[in-house]
This record gives C-alpha cells, structure tokens and sequence, in this order.
C-alpha cells in the first residue's frame, strides 16, 4: 500500500510514520530525514538545501523530487511504502500522482494529522532541531499554511484523506492511527 502523511510541522509525523511504517511493514520515506542526510554528508543535493531548511523555507521541488524518485524505485518500495513530509506542494502532489500512475500503484490513503497551533510551537521548541528557532518556525507555519494545506483539499476530493487528532500523547495518537487503518483494511 502506498501511503502519506500530511500535517504541519510539529505534528508528530516522523513519530507516528516509524511506528506505523513497522507495524504495516513497508519503509518509512522521510524527505525532511532525506535531505538532512543530504547535508550531512555535503552532497550536492545537500548543499542546494541547505539555506532552505535553515530558513524554514521549501526546498525547490525538482530537488526533492529527484530524491523521492531514486528512493521509490529502490527494491523495498516495490511493496508500498509510508511517505512523511512528502508531498508538501500542489505541484509535488501532481508529480507523485504520475510517478505512481506510471508504477500502476496509486495512492491507498492520505493521513492527516491535526495539531492546533499552540500545542505546535511547544513542541516544536521542545525539540530544538537547527531548524527550530522561532523566526524560522514561523515561516514553517506561514510555508504550511500556503503551500501545504491545499493538498488537503486535492486529496479530499479524490476521497483520500482521513483526518486524526494529533494532540494527545503519543501512545493516544497511535491509537487512533490504528484504529483508521484498521478501518482502511490497510492491515497486512
Ligand atoms: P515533523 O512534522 O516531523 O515534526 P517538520 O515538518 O517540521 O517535521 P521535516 O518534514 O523534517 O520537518 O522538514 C524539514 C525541512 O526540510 C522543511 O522545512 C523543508 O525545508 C525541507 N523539506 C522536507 N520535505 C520537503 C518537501 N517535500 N518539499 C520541500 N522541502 C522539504
Ligand atoms: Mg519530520
């Protein structure tokens, strides 16, 4: 099965991704995880996105797109997989959609998770990553709002989305992840 998930920063995707990803069996595909490797290792990737992350920008979409098709056609994937962080932009939505559409495997489920703005800020300060300081939390925010939240509507109208609370704890979080999947019959 292939599956996103979408929510704004701070949302516990990467959290709720790596359970979930284990308990259905299929790899965990995290952009933001990707393209810090990416600068990490001073790559090339990494170096054009490098002052993206920083500033809480998003990196341009033919970079990422770059990354996530290499990864989908590693062997794991040939099962499904559990995208997180990824697609962030309408035109990111659009290019997986053909991607997927070539490979004959649509996607089988969007999850959303909601975090009311707040709770976000707290958490995300709570972190502390680099790119966790105020100022550039905001413009996350701001990037969320604008160019993100659209999917929400893209996905909705082809059926795809199911929304969780996000603001429990973790283990509550879980619980209603699992009881949507169950719902989905996306259990193995
Ligand atoms: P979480 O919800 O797990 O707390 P997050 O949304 O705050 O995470 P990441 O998903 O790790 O953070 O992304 C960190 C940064 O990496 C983004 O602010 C952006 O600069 C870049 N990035 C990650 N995924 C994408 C993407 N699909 N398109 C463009 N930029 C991306
Ligand atoms: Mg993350």
């Amino acid at each position: 099965m292939q599956l996103v998930f979408v929510g704004p920063p701070g949302a516990g995707k990467g959290t709720q991704s790596k359970w979930l990803s284990s308990f259905l069996a299929i790899p965990h595909l995290s952009t933001g995880d990707m393209l810090r490797a990416a600068v990490e290792q001073k790559s090339d990737i990494g170096k054009s996105a490098q002052d993206f992350i920083q500033d809480g920008k998003l990196v341009p979409d033919d970079i990422v797109m770059e990354l996530v098709d290499a990864r989908l056609d590693e062997e794991d994937c040939k099962n499904g997989f559990l995208l997180d962080g990824f697609p962030r932009t309408l035109e990111q939505a659009k290019m997986l959609d053909q991607l997927l559409s070539r490979r004959g495997t649509p996607l089988s489920l969007v999850l959303e998770l909601t975090v009311d703005e707040n709770q976000l800020l707290q958490r995300l300060v709570d972190r502390g990553r680099g790119d966790d300081s105020p100022e550039t939390i905001q413009n996350r925010f701001h990037v969320y709002r604008n160019q993100t939240e659209p999917l929400l509507q893209y996905y909705g109208e082809k059926d795809l989305i199911k929304s969780i609370d996000g603001s429990g704890s973790r283990e509550e979080v879980r619980e209603h992840i699992r009881v949507a999947v169950r719902q989905e019959n996306l259990e193995a």
